[in-house]
């Protein structure tokens, strides 16, 4: 079997659908079973790509790490992490869970630049994706100036860049000028490419944000309130075919409210993605690199207490529960000091009674409830939220539990 090895950054799932070609095989399965993969089952896409990857790189001598930083589009597509607020520094990209993610390019239409395809089949006998052409937002190509062509149909990546540049159709040149000619563009571009050429690991949402936040009151601007938002600035900067084009969310914008852009800012139901957040960072520094500096040491960012997302209530009541309402170790586990963290509790609507306030409140309510009475009357004369006798409760029953097996 014929295993050539990358080219200097090719993506890649190109790169597999290249190996299959190469050696003549009809999936992914066949490629697994031709690595040696023992039974993967064709119709367990997951267990594939689990089994088929840490084959390919013991294969190649390669690790996990720089297969996902140099051949997926993972270092920009995730580079904003918001599974743990809790803890400031995410997991890197050596991550295996990145794996699935870098494998699986859906819902993309694959671009290439008919220039790189040529130059590569003369110099190379063969032309391969290059994942800087799948940035979004990006129409043209770095190298060559020249718009990028998208693929619409066909497996993606199913064929070689040149076989699949006969059916590809070019973008528009007078929509890519417009992209080109703005210095806000032109700033988005160099942000996407440099987090996805040298970041080797996610930053914390929360951490990024509170960047974000505080950048933009540096500059005269707000995330949160009229006048100069954010997101009326992105639509007076930017062109707007390229904003329709990339950034439908955009459509939504109400001028003077806060809207889209605004989010990466703010810790909003849905957190925005990587290209909203480039544009915010494109808007707010006139150097892209000092934008890219700011974020990589977002994690040193101490989280504003203050800023609604810095904790949320359902969290700041886990803690409080957790500590049994101890002011000195919730202090100590939200790292403020007492007054901070009594206001930031205040704030949340959570009593500041201290641990003895705590056992009388815990007494209260397994009493009234054993007496028949409901946990929002429980929580009324105790003048509390219902949610928050209801976590005590919770608690008090899984100490009783682990205190009954302990003597068992
Ligand atoms: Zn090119």
């Amino acid at each position: 079997m014929a295993l050539r090895t990358f080219m200097p950054g090719e993506l890649l799932r190109g790169y597999l659908c290249r190996l299959r070609n190469e050696n003549g095989l009809r999936d992914d399965v066949a490629l697994a079973t031709m690595l040696g993969v023992p039974r993967v089952g064709a119709s367990n896409r997951s267990s594939s790509a689990n089994l088929l990857l840490p084959a390919l790189l013991a294969k190649l001598g390669a690790e996990v790490k720089s297969l996902i930083c140099q051949h997926s589009m993972v270092p920009f597509a995730k580079y904003l992490a918001v599974s743990n607020l809790r803890s400031p520094e995410p997991p890197d990209f050596s991550d295996a869970s990145y794996l699935w993610f870098a494998m699986s390019m859906g819902g993309i239409a694959p671009r290439l630049c008919r220039d790189c395809a040529t130059e590569d089949l003369n110099a190379l006998g063969i032309s391969y994706w290059r994942r800087l052409h799948q940035l979004p937002g990006i129409d043209w190509c770095a190298k060559h100036g020249r718009p990028l062509s998208e693929v619409l149909r066909g497996a993606p990546f199913g064929e070689s860049p040149l076989a699949s540049a006969v059916h590809a159709i070019d973008i528009s040149a007078k929509a890519v000028e417009a992209g080109v000619r703005s210095p806000v563009v032109r700033r988005y571009a160099t942000i996407a490419e440099t987090i996805l050429e040298t970041a080797d690991r996610p930053v914390n949402f929360v951490c990024a944000a509170t960047v974000i936040e505080k950048r933009a009151l540096d500059v005269d601007l707000s995330v949160t309130k009229h006048p100069s938002l954010l997101s009326d600035e992105a639509m007076r900067q930017t062109p707007n075919a390229w904003l329709r084009m990339h950034f439908p969310a955009s459509a939504t914008k109400v001028p003077n409210k806060v809207g889209w852009i605004d989010y990466a800012g703010t810790l909003h139901a849905s957190p925005v993605g990587m290209s909203t957040f480039s544009l915010a960072m494109a808007l707010l520094w006139d150097d892209p690199h000092e934008a890219i500096k700011a974020l990589s040491h977002a994690h040193r960012e101490k989280l504003n207490f203050n800023s609604s997302f810095a904790w949320s209530e359902s969290d700041l009541s886990d803690i409080w529960v957790k500590n049994r309402g101890c002011h000195k170790l919730i202090a100590a586990e939200l790292d403020l000091n007492k007054d901070q963290a009594s206001r930031r509790l205040t704030k949340a609507g959570l009593p500041l009674y201290g641990r003895h306030g705590f056992e009388e409140l815990e007494k209260k309510a397994i009493t009234s409830l054993r007496s028949g009475k409901t946990s929002s009357q429980v929580a009324r004369a105790c003048k509390v939220s219902e949610d928050l006798i209801e976590r005590v409760l919770r608690s008090s029953r899984q100490t009783e539990n682990v205190e009954m097996s302990d003597s068992s």
